[in-house]
């Protein structure tokens, strides 16, 4: 049975350099990253996402994300809709200064003292959406209590982006087709139509038109053999 990636949150800051709100955003999201949640996130790099890097989109195509936006463009999170999917996520700065009735940073360059609060009440505004994605509840005595998911991977994307694969052998070679752990588990779990799984698959992978009926009976194969 393949062995899932243990799931994480991908933060995808804006990369605003004009605002010190821009600032503010990277700030947060570093603390998190570094100190407050550095074994439940990574960080999703919005100028590879725009240049098209593969790595990147793959992650938050499979993954939770929650877009970190420092004015109401909101860049992170139409880059991240328009190349991947959908933010799990959301969170632009200016609305949540304002809920929370806190002064934003003076400076681009550098924190404040105001700023050095909001970007305090920031990086922990994203780690309670990173606990909720995750399902994740602390006890009393601060015991993480979530379920341990398995830290190994059976085989990743050779792209980098930690997507699991499987490798079939389909007419002689050895292929490598992105998400079809994922997919084969989604498709148990919510005991989707077999037929319509061949379709999925075709959504993440190039697969040759000449050779669609070897690939369909290799994929259908390989989840009968995951489901019995
Ligand atoms: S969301 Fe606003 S601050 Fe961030 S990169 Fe876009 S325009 Fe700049």
């Amino acid at each position: 049975m393949p062995t899932l990636p243990k799931k994480k949150v991908g933060l995808i800051s804006c990369s605003g350099e004009e605002f010190p709100e821009g600032t503010l955003a990277r700030m947060a999201t570093l603390r998190v990253l570094e100190n407050l949640r550095r074994n439940e996130t990574v960080t999703l790099c919005l100028p590879l996402f725009l240049a098209g890097n593969d790595k990147e989109r793959a992650f938050a195509r499979f993954y939770p994300t929650i877009a970190i936006d420092g004015c109401d463009k909101r860049c992170a999170a139409r880059a991240t809709e328009k190349y991947s999917a959908t933010p799990t996520a959301s969170i632009v700065i200016p609305e949540f200064l304002a809920a929370k009735n806190l002064k934003p940073p003076r400076s681009r360059r550098r924190l404040d003292t105001d700023g050095e609060i909001a970007a305090d009440a920031l990086a922990q505004e994203i780690s309670a959406r990173v606990d909720d994605i995750l399902g994740k509840r602390q006890e009393a005595d601060g015991r993480d209590t979530t379920a341990q998911e398995s830290e190994s991977i059976v085989a990743s994307c050779s792209c980098g982006s930690g997507v699991p694969v499987i490798r079939l052998n389909i007419t002689g070679k050895s292929v490598e087709l992105v998400a079809l752990p994922l997919l084969f588990q989604q498709w148990r779990a919510e005991n989707k139509a077999v037929e319509e799984l061949f379709d999925a698959v075709k959504i993440y992978n190039a697969i040759p038109a000449a050779q669609e009926d070897e690939y369909r009976a290799a994929i259908l194969n390989a989840y009968a053999d995951y489901t019995s």
